[in-house]
């Protein structure tokens, strides 16, 4: 992630030629800046000087045109080290509440590739392979203990898939932790991803088919997962992010009971985001009503912005209102000031785009800063996600919950894996967290040997499969074996698993 620094001062900024009606404000900005403004006279960036620009007098700027949002900015986006990040904002009496109940969704269902409905995380039922493997488990005590003893936490976007397309050595790895192994044990895993923007059932349905892998969302955790949480706090929230109507579904499902989009507004006063063109489905399928007698609890921002411009318009008008009430501006920004949550803090994410595109971090720096200038007080706010602790308590939660479901027995693991391709969350939130962190470099990491900033602790690996093979050997044995031998009889074959052939 690049660092902003002075190196981009320089910008020149066309103004048109009507006189400034904030000059005094630019004259306290250029005697603040004077000395960076001699530093950024030698900068890079210009505007194109072909001469066509008649209507526009091109005065050199006076400040740089990103660095003055840097005090406003959540410091772990910058520079996300452990030390840097006690500092930041989110770390000074901000909440993240997650969820009590231990259960995902009040939905949870497992999926299959092929629809078979067998029991969660387990491959389908057959009798004689699951007797042959209760009796070779009986003989194992010790692997079948440490086998319990340790767990798997995959990021999914790099690590698994990309996009749509299965990586295949994410496929052979479910195999080994559904029970293909010398054990026919299952090992505990779940999945950790800063994605977001549709209810979790259809995104585990999504999944498994691609990891031809059953799934529960009972093991699944998107960046939105623990907001759930929220819906105890607030009853009438304001929805942000997604495509189409998805996130009020989502927010439906964790239990908010007064929801609002964007939408709904635009289509009680359209006047609210005058550049919007706002059409005919977009207004029937919205739900508007008197929004100058409501008043709105929190903002939850989901998911990615899909229009930036209406979203942070209203976005930015309940923030400076009474209480949340549309069409009021708050005589106390601070004390009258409705929460917003972020549910991660990505600045960036890859895309079939070659340069990634902007994410929510970016989106929420952008309203740190108007909000900032408008108000003169910095916002405070909550973001949710991967490398927040929040994120990885829950998964702790998660992790035991599941172990009641695969093992009858709900106990957190000891040795527990955070697998990722992003040194800049699932690493560092991993280290911090007290996991062994394993970077794959079938993703957004392409670095030679460890990542200097948030080295991984178990090691850098060509691909999952690897990183876990590793773990497993490490916890199980070198010479654990990655398959289940159905053909094995145990009590024929004497004392323990040595005796398979
Ligand atoms: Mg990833």
């Amino acid at each position: 992630m690049p660092a902003l620094d002075d190196s981009d001062f320089g910008v020149q900024t066309p103004l048109s030629p009507v006189k400034s009606r904030d000059s005094n404000r630019l004259q306290r900005i250029s005697s603040r800046n004077s000395a960076q403004l001699a530093v950024g006279s030698h900068g890079t960036i210009s505007i194109p000087a072909d001469g066509l620009h008649s209507n526009s007098i091109e005065v050199p700027a006076t400040r740089s045109s990103i660095s003055d949002a840097q005090a406003y900015m959540h410091s772990l986006s910058l520079s996300p080290s452990m030390k840097e990040r006690r500092a930041s904002r989110n770390s000074f009496g901000a909440a993240l509440p997650i969820p009590r109940s231990k259960r995902q969704s009040r939905l949870s269902s497992v999926h299959y590739p092929d629809g078979r409905p067998t029991r969660p995380g387990m491959p389908p039922v057959q009798p004689s392979r699951d007797i042959i493997a209760a009796q070779i488990q009986d003989l194992s005590g010790e692997k079948v203990r440490a086998a319990k003893d340790m767990a798997f936490v995959f990021d999914i976007d790099g690590v698994l898939v990309h996009g749509d397309r299965l990586i295949p050595e994410g496929r052979r790895v479910l195999e080994i932790l559904n029970g293909d192994n010398e054990l026919g044990i299952k090992i505990p895993h779940i999945f950790l991803t800063n994605g977001s923007g549709k209810p979790e059932m259809p995104r585990v349905q999504q999944l498994s088919k691609i990891l031809h892998s059953p799934i529960s969302t009972d093991q699944f955790i998107q960046s939105h997962t623990p907001m759930r949480a929220l819906a105890e706090y607030y009853k009438t929230v304001l929805v942000v992010g997604g495509e189409g109507y998805k996130c009020r579904e989502v927010a439906e499902q964790y239990g908010f009971e007064d929801i609002i989009v964007p939408n709904d507004i635009v289509a009680w006063d359209p006047s609210i985001a005058p550049y919007r063109v706002f059409t005919e489905e977009e207004r029937a399928t919205s739900r508007p009503r008197d929004f100058s007698k409501v008043n709105i609890e929190a903002i939850m921002v989901f998911s990615d912005s899909r229009d930036y411009a209406t979203d942070m318009q209203i976005i930015m008008d309940l923030l400076r209102s009474e209480n949340g009430r549309l069409g009021t501006v708050a005589k106390d920004s601070v004390s009258q000031r409705i929460p917003i949550y972020f549910s991660q803090g990505d600045l960036l994410c890859p895309t079939e785009h070659p340069i990634p595109r902007m994410s929510q971090g970016t989106f929420r720096i952008g309203l740190e800063a108007m909000y900032k200038a408008l108000t003169g007080v910095d916002l405070e706010r909550v973001v949710y996600g991967k490398p927040e602790l929040a994120t990885y308590k829950y998964a702790d939660e998660v992790i035991a919950s599941w172990m009641e479901q695969i093992h009858n027995d709900e106990v957190l693991p000891s040795n527990i894996y955070m697998i990722g391709d992003n040194p800049q969350s699932d690493i560092i939130g991993g280290n911090m967290y007290g996991w062994n962190t394993c970077l794959v470099k079938t993703g957004v990491y392409q670095g030679e040997g460890n990542d200097k900033e948030n080295p991984a602790s178990f090691g850098v690996f060509k691909n999952v499969l690897e990183a876990v093979q590793t773990a497993i050997r490490k916890e199980l044995g070198k010479d654990f074996r990655f398959e289940f031998d159905e053909r094995i009889n145990p009590v024929l074959h004497g004392n323990g698993v040595s005796a398979i052939e």
